[in-house]
């Protein structure tokens, strides 16, 4: 995912996300490794995956997606 200048809308199968915190609506995008030594500790190798995150631009709240949200 290229490097964002400038926080954007973003939107999952046609619905507008809006921050469930301040209902802000622009974000920036990354990603989040969920790679932790007690899920390979104790057989949870399924939690060791990547996941999209959006952050709030304007309160910092983290949304989690399993798939790469949609611009
Ligand atoms: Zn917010």
């Amino acid at each position: 995912m290229a490097k964002q200048k400038e926080a954007i809308a973003y939107s999952v199968k046609d619905h507008p996300i809006v921050c469930p915190i301040c209902q802000h609506d622009k974000f920036w995008s990354g990603r989040a490794q969920l790679n932790t030594s007690a899920a390979t500790l104790f057989g949870f190798d399924w939690l060791n995956k990547e996941v999209d995150t959006l952050t709030c631009d304007s309160c910092g709240y983290v949304l989690w997606f399993d798939e790469s949200p949609g611009s």
